[in-house]
């Protein structure tokens, strides 16, 4: 006997996976060459150098049995200062390394933050459309319901009118991911002091504290000096779900922070339910080497001048072929407007040209594809007529 959920989950194969294997296909058929893959937000700008240096010292300086021994469950005590330090440097926040708890990234971030928050199957998050699909798993993981709010169609900000609504007593939690994956976009501080103004009065209304978990894993990969506002600044009761994934180009090593803002009610309380839900599911001491480099390569900053690059040369070249499309002012993703009104259509005939692209149901935005443009400039440039030709098909 086994858990026939979880079978479900892990047998039902993901659309980007999916892609990833006919990418395969394609690059063995027709050479590498020919195969644009757009589908995967794995970034392609290396670790800053000064992250391998730092790993090749700590190796040097520090005894193994502590750099690849446990930590403290909830982390390193010197790497939580550290990073509750560079947060009220650079924020202006009161945060101490009590409201830090150290993750394996994103994901892991995310989990326990839902599992601290909720905790009857009538709880409600609110997410806002496009989102990160694995935001349904975790909600669900958290035995709760998710409740998903539209964005308005030509800026990608979340329609408010319709958050306003969505709100009731028992919502638990409202994730927020700016700058978003799939859209590239940040929300502006008009949105974002409108989210808090209609959180704090239903908070009031209802009675009970109505969380903001923020999930910021593309914070550093804005253009052009775009403001993205910290919530702890515009609101109480906020989580911050941070990672090092795409900051420092280190996915694979699994390292990132829940950040317990001091100011919500009950902080220390919330604490410790963060600290119960990363011990009932397993995600205890993130993982010492990683750690280690966390507090020591705090101000690092990943090559954003690259993926800026590839942002506008796909931008510039797909609005003229006639595509239409958000300007992203953040993260790695282009989200774009199909040709014709059949998606699977689109990707068919994008596919036969050799561009991977993930289809915009999947971000709950059936309509549009994303375009993971983490990937050489190279590829994008040579894969500039095949879009052309693409958008010719339509005409
Ligand atoms: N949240 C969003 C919006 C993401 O795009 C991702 C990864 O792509 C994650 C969370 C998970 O990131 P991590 O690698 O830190 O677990």
């Amino acid at each position: 006997m086994f858990n026939e959920k979880m079978y479900e989950l892990g047998s039902k194969r993901s659309v980007i996976r999916e892609l990833f294997e006919l990418g395969k296909k394609r690059a063995a058929e027709f050479g590498a060459d020919k195969v644009f893959d757009f589908s995967l937000g794995n970034p392609n700008v290396p670790a800053p150098a000064a992250v391998n240096e730092t790993i090749k010292n700590i190796l040097d300086e520090m005894p193994s049995t502590v750099i690849h021994g446990y930590t403290s469950a909830q982390g390193d005590a010197g790497t939580r200062k550290a990073v509750a330090d560079y947060i009220n440097e650079r924020f202006g926040c009161s945060v101490n390394a009590d409201n830090i708890y150290m993750t394996c990234g994103a994901a892991a971030s995310l989990t326990i933050s839902l599992k601290a928050l909720c905790s009857k199957d009538t709880d409600e998050v609110v997410i806002f459309a496009p989102y990160f699909p694995e935001y349904t798993v975790f909600i669900a993981n958290a035995n709760a319901r998710y409740v998903s709010v539209p964005a308005l169609s030509v800026t990608f900000q979340p329609d408010l009118a319709a958050f306003a609504k969505s709100v009731t007593a028992d919502t638990r939690a409202v994730i927020i991911n700016s700058p978003n994956n799939p859209s590239g976009v940040v929300y502006t501080e008009e949105t974002v002091k409108a989210i808090c103004s209609i959180l704090g009065a239903k908070s009031k209304e209802f009675g009970n504290p109505i969380y903001i978990i923020c999930d910021e894993p593309y914070r550093e990969l804005v253009y052009d000096s775009v403001n993205v506002p910290y919530l702890m600044n515009y609101y109480d009761d906020v989580l911050v779900c941070y990672s090092y994934s795409k900051s420092l180009s280190l996915p694979g090593e699994r390292i990132g922070y829940i950040a317990v803002s001091p100011k919500a009610k009950d902080s220390a309380s919330v604490y410790a339910a963060v600290c119960g839900a990363g011990r009932s599911l397993g995600y205890v001491c993130a993982p010492s080497l990683m750690q280690e480099v966390v507090k020591r390569c705090l101000k690092e900053k990943p090559d954003i001048e690259s993926y800026k690059a590839n942002r506008d040369l796909l931008y510039n070249s797909l609005t003229e072929y006639g595509y239409d499309c958000v300007k992203p002012d953040g993260a790695f993703y282009l989200f774009v407007k199909i040709l014709g009104d059949d998606e699977e259509e689109f990707c068919r005939r994008a596919s036969d040209r050799g561009l991977l692209l993930v289809p915009g149901a999947g971000f709950a935005s059936p309509g549009y594809v994303r375009i993971a443009y983490c990937v050489s400039t190279d590829t994008i440039r040579r894969s500039l007529p095949e879009f052309e030709s693409l958008a010719k098909s339509y005409r």
